[in-house]
């Protein structure tokens, strides 16, 4: 990268660092950003000869991302992304990051990498920063037609990345970042990603039972549970837990619930995780409750397995054989929010709740059925119809009244024990777990949601106009369609994201 140092810093009396930037304007960091970026500093040094690092932009489990300014060869002044990942990522992980980046970014909406920094197990990858607004911020103000775009633009994105195999598993707005002055759109974080069988990507080849790949989970026949986990102490403490897991049902059922399995999951790699919880024999396993066994089951942890709110059924089921389909769903949930207004859309603290509220949209008919289609038996306390997708995002942005019985809201854990849930997913290795939804919240769409589209100064009219304008009053039925194809709860049926930009509502773009 052709930049020379620039340093412009200097401590100020509170012990703030002032930066100006650019000469004009200055700006104070909060202190523990200021250690951190300090941090930062002292870990990978070679970054202070390149870098200037103005703020921390983003924070999660396993990575912090910073702003870094770099003057380059030309005198021009570029800002980066720095993205600094945690140190105990297993190499592998990290360098197949880096290869989705290099191998696939760079164009069709896809965040591309200018450079890597590493010093012992710090490494920092640098990416083109791209100034972006959170969708929680605009959604309100969102027109039809910026959905729409914002839509093709993300289905482009992983159209692109699914013809080279790679399964991004962690689509949602915030990993698709968005500029909205310029309309430029760019999907980050690949930090999740897995390969598709045929996967061009050598190292996702490689990826079986690392760190931020969904761990074995009881019950799973899973590509990722054969090998062994490295032996940090993260993973020593998370492969004791799919450790005490139970027994797979087919060495005590028979298997009379498992439906058919695609051809895929038989190969040999894929054995169930063998038994280890000695002594505990499970009493409900095909009945609707769930017995003191299973109640007392500790739930499986995932490191980091996505957002239980944009998880595909099969995910949520953890069924093993998860395709490309699952990206696409994530992009449908995303789409439902903002056809609806509502952000986030799902929101569950774990799987049984989220695969609840996905029935309360979808059906639980037709959710059971598919779920069937991919050999695992769901079972839920009572039948919740499928909505009719228009009826339901016209009502939540409050353009039909809503009678009580026309938009089910999504249930809520908190509530009483009249409250739907689904009871338990099995295959022939049973994963059931407690339905104990204690200490969990999740809004309900008609009160709590975050972006409630009437607020008390707004009178109903002037609301109603001012959403006409932005196209509102007039969203083609191919919307809804579309919505439809992408929220498929069967993965094999689902739209691909090659099928979706053919979608006849993109038919002028
Ligand atoms: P994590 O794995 O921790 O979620 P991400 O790669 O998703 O890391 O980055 C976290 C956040 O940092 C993003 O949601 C986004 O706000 C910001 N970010 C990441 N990459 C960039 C970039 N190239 N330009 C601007 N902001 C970025
Ligand atoms: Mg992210
Ligand atoms: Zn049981």
């Amino acid at each position: 990268m052709e930049v020379t140092p620039v340093c412009t810093e200097r401590i100020g009396t509170d012990g703030c660092i002032i930066r100006s930037d650019r000469g004009h304007r200055r700006s104070k960091v909060p202190r523990d950003v200021e250690m951190d970026i300090e941090f930062l500093y002292k870990v990978v040094p070679q970054l202070a000869k390149v870098f200037r690092i103005i703020d921390k932009i983003g924070e999660g489990t396993f990575s912090s991302v910073y702003l870094g300014e770099a003057q380059m060869r030309d005198g021009r002044r570029e800002m980066f992304a720095l993205k600094h990942l945690i140190p105990t990522s297993h190499p592998t992980r990290i360098a197949a990051e880096l290869q989705c980046l290099t191998v696939a970014g760079g164009k069709e909406n896809v965040m591309g990498v200018t450079y890597c920094f590493r010093k012992d197990d710090h490494v920092v990858i640098v990416m083109p920063y791209m100034e972006h607004r959170a969708i929680v911020e605009i959604i309100s103000s969102m027109s039809f037609e910026e959905v729409r775009l914002y839509i093709y633009h993300l289905l482009k994105a992983l159209r692109h990345v699914h013809q080279f195999g790679i399964i991004h598993r962690d689509i949602k707005p915030n990993n698709f970042l968005y500029n909205r002055s310029h309309k430029l759109y760019a999907l980050v974080d690949f930090g999740l990603a897995q390969g598709t069988v045929d996967t061009q990507i050598e190292l996702l080849k490689d990826l079986t039972g690392l760190r931020r790949v969904p761990r074995p989970v009881f019950g799973e026949r899973n590509l990722n549970s054969c090998t062994p986990a490295p032996s940090t102490t993260k993973q020593a403490a998370i492969k004791t837990e799919s450790g005490k897991t139970e027994e797979p049902a087919s060495r005590r059922y028979p298997s009379a619930s498992r439906g058919p399995l695609p051809a895929r999951s038989q190969s040999s790699s894929q054995k169930p995780q063998r038994a280890v919880h000695q002594g505990l024999t499970c009493n409900c396993y095909q009945t609707d409750r769930v017995c003191n066994i299973c109640l007392s089951r500790k739930q499986q942890v995932a490191p980091r397995a996505g957002t239980p709110g944009f998880r595909a059924p099969e995910v949520l089921t953890k069924c093993p054989n998860q395709g490309t389909a699952i990206d696409v769903w994530s992009a449908g949930v995303i789409l439902l929010s903002l056809l609806s207004g509502r952000y986030p859309f799902f929101k569950a603290s774990d799987d049984l709740l989220a695969l609840t509220q996905i029935m309360t949209i979808r059906g639980s008919r037709e959710t059971i059925q598919a779920a069937k289609a991919f050999g695992k038996a769901v079972v839920c306390s009572r039948e919740l119809p499928r909505q009719d997708l228009r009826t339901l995002c016209e009502t939540l942005r409050g353009r039909r009244p809503s009678p009580d019985d026309e938009v089910t809201p999504l249930p809520e854990a908190n509530k009483d024990s009249t409250a739907t849930r689904c009871h338990k997913i099995q295959d022939d290795t049973p994963t059931h777990r407690p339905a104990n939804g204690a200490g969990q919240t999740f809004p309900n769409h008609r009160e709590h949601s975050q972006s409630t589209p009437l607020t008390k100064q707004d009178s109903e009219s002037d609301y109603k106009v001012e959403e006409d304008e932005r196209g509102w009053d007039s969203v083609p039925d191919e919307a809804y369609d579309l919505l439809d194809r992408l929220l498929d709860l069967n993965p094999a049926t689902r739209i691909t994201a090659a099928q979706a930009l053919q979608h006849p509502l993109f038919a002028d773009l």
